[in-house]
């Protein structure tokens, strides 16, 4: 069990490669083929400790920072992993450490650190809202000692593998507050104590192994301490998920791109055709070395956007600029590496499709690339907003 608070970041990363040298290539695989949840995977991350490294001591977990948790998911991404299937355990923490009340600390987090409950879901996006989050439609009302939650999410991935969800609502009509951005509340929602029929879960066929779903909240009824910090404040309250999943995200590209650079590198140094290895020709070694340098480049802003979350830094932009390079470096070294490997790259043995379908989804999600360029343009460069 991993319980060593001054294991160094060096030693978790090591700890963690060794832990997935029990879920190699074949494992993850089988899961993407059979498009099942990679239970065994996660437990053995619970049980050595490794998901609840944000989760303070005092509540059962390792108390350690999101660069801790950075290192643990670029290195099963670096394995040929992905951690995916549990990484909202630790993003969410971002919400429920900083706004939640000791209270709701209590009440679940010892569950979360010792694995008997699971917080995997994250339910923000709407189909009729899409990017504009404070168009979100899903009402909770307050009806005596309880909210009533009515609408529908979706995308909400793991929710069928989760007891938990963090859920963003409006409490107040867009149209009645003095900004868009008020009038919007977070609840952590315990999925298990759902009325019959009143929260539906419809999982949606993915081109990767993602465990995404749709849900429809009609009438759920929960109990009025599940909402977090204050009523119709929750957008800046799920801003601080959102920053944490971005840089952890970024951190699962980076070790996308290093496992692509170095299967590229491997076969390119192995591979002959016409005499001599396909390596020794510039045109197959330039876009790997290229690949290498914009990893490397990306890796330093996610550190650096780590870093500033762990100071308490105001650190949006640093998460999204951290997201956008990392996400374009594993998607230019999923590429460069399918040209590398030529037809072999279309083979699943390789790893490389399943690698290449992986990753090109986080130009997309959690934020797109337009949207943090947008960020960037109006908020941080100050020119004209496009919406
Ligand atoms: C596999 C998967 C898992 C996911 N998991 C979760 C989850 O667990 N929880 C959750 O809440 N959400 C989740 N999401 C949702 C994800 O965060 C959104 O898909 C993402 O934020 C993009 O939103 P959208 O799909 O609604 O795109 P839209 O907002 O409809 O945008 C479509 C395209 O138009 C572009 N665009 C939109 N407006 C502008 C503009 N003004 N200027 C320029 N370009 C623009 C966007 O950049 C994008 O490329 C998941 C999505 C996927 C695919």
């Amino acid at each position: 069990m991993f319980r060593n608070y001054s294991e160094s970041y060096e030693q978790i990363r090591e700890a963690v490669e060794r832990l997935c040298d029990d879920f190699p290539g074949e494992y993850w695989r089988l899961q993407d083929q059979e498009a099942s949840y990679p239970s065994e995977f996660v437990q053995a991350l619970i049980d050595t400790g490794y998901l609840s490294v944000l989760i303070p001591e005092e509540y059962g977990g390792s108390g350690l920072d999101l660069k801790a948790a950075c290192i643990i998911l670029e290195t099963i991404h670096k394995s040929g992993g992905n951690g995916a299937a549990c990484h909202a355990q630790m993003y969410t923490m971002g919400t429920l450490l900083r706004h939640g009340s000791v209270e709701q600390k209590e009440k679940w987090l010892p569950g979360i650190a010792e694995g008997s409950l699971r917080l995997q879901a994250f339910g923000v996006t709407e189909p009729s809202s899409g990017t504009d989050t404070t168009r979100i439609t899903t009402t909770a009302v307050h009806d005596g000692d309880d909210y009533i939650i009515n609408g529908q999410k979706i995308w909400t991935s793991r929710a069928e593998h989760s007891d938990l969800m963090i859920l963003l609502t409006r409490t107040e009509d867009r149209g009645s507050v003095s900004k868009p951005t008020k009038g919007l509340s977070v609840f952590l929602v315990n999925l298990n104590e759902a009325e019959e029929d009143s929260v539906t879960i419809t999982p949606i066929e993915t081109m990767i192994n993602h465990a995404t779903t749709s849900v429809f909240f009609d009438n759920f009824r929960v109990p009025a301490d599940s909402l977090i910090g204050t009523e119709g404040e929750g957008f800046k309250y799920i801003l601080d998920g959102m920053n944490a999943e971005r840089i952890l995200i970024a951190a699962e590209c980076i070790g996308d791109a290093r496992f692509l650079v170095k299967k590229a590198s491997d076969y390119a140094s192995e591979r002959e055709v016409f005499g001599r290895p396909i390596g020794q020709n510039q045109g197959i070694q330039f876009p790997i070395a290229e690949s290498h340098i914009q990893t490397e480049a990306a890796a330093l802003m996610v550190e650096k956007a780590g870093s500033d979350f762990d100071s308490g830094k105001p650190c949006g932009t640093e998460a999204n600029m951290a997201k956008l390079l990392a996400s374009e470096a594993s998607w230019q070294a999923a590429d460069v590496c399918m040209q590398t490997l030529g037809g072999f790259a279309f083979a699943q043995e390789y790893d490389v499709e399943r690698k290449f379908r992986e990753t090109r989804l986080y130009r997309i999600a959690p934020v797109s690339t337009n949207l943090i360029l947008s960020h960037v343009g109006t908020h941080v460069l100050g020119m004209p907003k496009s919406f």
